[in-house]
């Protein structure tokens, strides 16, 4: 019998983002414990060899611990980045000159590489080139096929690699990138759960992308263009899940306009039943303090009310000093916010009102019961786990026990609100999954004797798309009897 474990104490997930301060096998088990529940590969940092152990240390976590891991390989998309320096970092100097070239000479506080031909034929003078997230500001005085001469408008701290935006002049950009291809392939080979696409501008950028990864994983679309915002809608309607990928969204666009996007793109998202994230600077200051600004809290605390599926961890957690901290702080905040008397009633200032299908009026259904009856959870057999995401859309007051026979199934719904997956074997017949039902929810600890759950299910077993049943069901308390040595998982 393998581990059970209680679902978490929270229905918001956590996805912590991996680097170098938190991608040994040990850091990854504790940001686990401390409540992340999947985790963040990002292709632009490091070599494909190096995230094979990260692999490896995050699925060894469901032998430990009982319950499935969840892997996303962001894929770093036509951003772009500056070279290596000397030194790693340098600090640039507010009024002085500053040069990207074509040269792959690590640079100085005087040049470096910028490794992206085209902008050196599209740039303008006068344009703006935005570094780290908008950290920096670099103003473009001349250019020529190889040189892009720049005086430095806000200076700071920049390291290998940081990103630089260029918001003034169009770039011609393709979707996925020959790095982007090959990350992909390999990512895909590592069986990662999830691929997240940067710098999604159109539907049709998400189509390569989904036939490149043969469904072999779900595809992320991260919000962070305002081409994308234009054509919202469309590309939800062509991901499983989204990414408000506030970083380059509030470079390539006004801070001040990012919120409303935000909560437009959490609220599309939930009505189209995509799992969505909201990403970027959430802890930031954890970075380098062991403890976040009120500001931030607060900006998580939002999220949460928005209904929002899972907050992310980006350098807090990747290269920050507190990695286990930010996860724990992240958690606090969700186990607060739910607690929170008037967290359901703000979540569902979103109306989800259910598709005329049978599984939306059953996973609505679901909810209303559960209230009603004060049920202890909502338990869904399901093989695609398209059952558990209609029900996680009605964002309902329990948690949502998912029992499916397929492994990836349960890995890629560590994204999804309230969901508490389960890998096990397939039920057989009615009486089973009554049964099974009664006896996993005991052992996760999401109901005691004299409880009621709420099942749902689609009969005849093994045919997916057939949501049809919901069973209201007490427990006894002696559906564990007899059955400790049994090799069930
Ligand atoms: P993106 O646009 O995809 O968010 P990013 O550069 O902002 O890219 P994040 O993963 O959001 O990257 O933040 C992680 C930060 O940690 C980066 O700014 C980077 O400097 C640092 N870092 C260094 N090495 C790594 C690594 N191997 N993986 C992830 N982050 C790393
Ligand atoms: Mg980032
Ligand atoms: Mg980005």
């Amino acid at each position: 019998m393998t581990k059970a474990i209680a679902p978490r104490a929270r229905k918001v997930r956590v996805l912590a983002t991996l680097g170098p301060a938190s991608n040994s096998a040990e850091m990854v088990a504790n940001l686990f414990q401390a409540g992340a529940d999947a985790f963040r590969i990002n292709m632009s940092h490091g070599d494909q060899a190096s995230k094979v152990e990260v692999v490896q240390a995050i699925r060894a976590l469901e032998k430990r611990f009982g319950r499935p891991s969840t892997i996303l390989a962001d894929l770093q998309g036509p951003k772009l980045r500056v070279g290596r320096f000397a030194e790693g970092r340098v600090v640039l100097e507010t009024g002085k000159t500053f040069v990207l070239d074509r040269d792959a000479t690590p640079g100085d506080e005087t040049r470096v590489e910028l490794p992206h031909r085209e902008i050196f034929e599209a740039i303008e003078p006068g344009a703006r080139l935005l570094l780290d997230d908008g950290k920096l500001v670099l103003r473009v005085i001349e250019h020529n096929a190889d040189h892009i001469t720049t005086r430095i408008e806000v200076g700071g701290p920049l390291s290998n690699n940081k990103g630089l935006n260029v918001p003034d002049v169009v770039l011609p950009m393709a979707a996925l990138t020959e790095k982007d291809r090959s990350d992909l392939a390999f990512a895909v080979d590592q069986g990662v759960d999830w691929i997240a696409l940067s710098f999604v501008q159109r539907p049709e950028d998400l189509a390569e992308a989904r036939k490149l990864i043969g469904g072999k994983a779900a595809l992320l679309a991260k919000i962070e263009k305002p081409a994308a915002i234009e054509r919202l809608e469309e590309i939800i309607e062509q991901c499983d899940g989204v990414m408000v990928a506030r970083g380059d969204l509030g470079v390539e666009l006004p801070p001040e306009s990012v919120p409303p996007l935000q909560k437009r793109i959490v609220e599309v998202s939930r009505r189209m039943g995509r799992p969505v994230v909201v990403a970027t600077q959430m802890l930031e200051s954890m970075i380098t303090s062991p403890s976040p600004t009120r500001a931030e809290v607060s900006d998580v605390a939002t999220a949460i009310y928005d209904g929002a599926d899972a907050i992310m961890l980006s350098a807090e957690s990747a290269a920050g000093q507190w990695p286990t901290e930010s996860v724990s702080m992240m958690n606090a905040i969700g186990v607060s916010v739910e607690s929170d008397p008037m967290h359901g009633d703000r979540v569902h200032f979103t109306v989800t009102r259910p598709d005329p299908t049978t599984a939306d009026a059953l996973a609505e259904a679901a909810k209303t019961i559960a209230s009603t009856v004060s049920a202890k959870a909502i338990i869904c057999f399901t093989s695609s786990g398209s059952t558990a995401r209609r029900v996680a859309r009605e964002r309902p007051p329990v948690p949502i026990m998912v029992l499916t026979p397929r492994q990836d199934t349960a890995r890629r719904l560590g994204l999804l609100w309230g969901t508490h997956a389960v890998h096990t074997r397939d039920v057989e017949s009615f009486e089973e999954m009554v049964a099974k039902s009664k006896r996993m929810a005991l052992r996760h600890g999401i109901a005691k004797a004299g409880d009621q759950v709420i099942l749902m299910a689609g009969v005849p077993f093994r045919t997916p798309g057939s949501t049809n049943v919901l069973h209201v069901v007490r427990i006894i308390g002696d559906e564990l009897n007899g059955y400790t040595h049994s090799t069930d998982a």
